[in-house]
């Protein structure tokens, strides 16, 4: 793709191309560590342009599905395919897969002795080779994407907490992926930083950015993922619409609501 494209053609060539392939599917996976089984039979599937929500309490195995996804973990058992490639075949070239598989962390990791900028084209200068004035041009889109284009030339102990999670997503983006994980990327945030970061993901999910994200706020789950997937013990113990929130259909999931709200 022209990474020099508009954000908005970007977008037009994004739901040009969603179809109803799913970009991500597990099958029946599996994975222990060591004598510990994390996920013990994970059926699901993300097809483009779709936003899942994983919830679950700590231990339930949602960060490892989330690894397994780009290839940070690798499955026991059982299929997963990403982006058209098969991970449990153990030949999967993993930089690869890790230029259409965005992830976020809570920890936002920016280098600090870079720029903003500086952070955010690192990786697309590296492995697409692209030059000073297409890495600035990358930069002014990706910032802008997540509404940050004043701090190109900021070093980010200027910046919020809240604005380096922001440009920790623009690095993401930068690369151009089909599809971005993030994982619990407030939890580290003062309560008053979150809506900004929240924002920023809302308008990707409505852009159409596939992605799979990991949170604890409920609320956000709800109004931005087309499906929700709680995790118990490794398992899918419930998914659906937003609605299964009002009406749990295991103890579990009550329960779960009942403190998380
Ligand atoms: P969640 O994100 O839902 O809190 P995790 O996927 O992080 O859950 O963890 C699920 C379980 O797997 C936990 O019991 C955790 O301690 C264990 N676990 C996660 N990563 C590792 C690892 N690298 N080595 C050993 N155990 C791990
Ligand atoms: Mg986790």
């Amino acid at each position: 793709m022209n990474i020099a494209a508009t954000p908005q053609r970007a977008t037009e060539i994004q739901s040009m191309t969603r179809r109803d392939t799913p970009l991500v599917r597990f099958q029946g996976v599996r994975k222990s560590f060591g004598e510990l089984e994390v996920l013990k039979g994970i059926d699901l599937e993300v097809k483009s342009g779709e936003v899942v929500a994983l919830i679950g309490r700590s231990g339930s195995g949602k960060s490892t599905a989330l690894r397994c996804v780009n290839g940070l973990e690798r499955i026991n058992a059982g299929e997963l395919t990403v982006c058209g490639r098969t991970l449990h075949d153990g030949k999967v070239d993993l930089r690869d897969l890790r230029q259409d598989v965005g992830i976020v962390f809570q920890s936002y990791n920016l280098f600090p002795h870079l720029t903003v900028e500086q952070n955010v084209t690192l990786a697309p200068r590296k492995v697409h080779k692209i030059g000073s004035k297409e890495a600035r041009e990358l930069s002014d889109q990706v910032l802008a994407q997540v509404g940050l284009s004043d701090k190109a030339k900021n070093y980010p102990e200027q910046l919020s907490g809240g604005q380096q999670q922001r440009v920790a997503i623009a690095r993401s983006l930068a690369m151009r992926p089909k599809l971005i994980l993030f994982d619990e990327v407030t939890s580290a945030l003062d309560p008053e930083l979150t809506g900004e970061v929240l924002r920023v993901i809302a308008k990707l999910a409505a852009e159409g950015m596939t992605m799979m994200l990991v949170t604890h706020e409920m609320a956000f789950a709800r109004s931005v993922a087309d499906q929700i997937v709680f995790m118990h013990q490794g398992r899918i113990w419930e998914s659906g619409k937003g609605e299964m929130l009002d009406n749990p259909q295991t103890p579990e999931l009550r329960q779960f609501v009942g403190n998380g709200l």
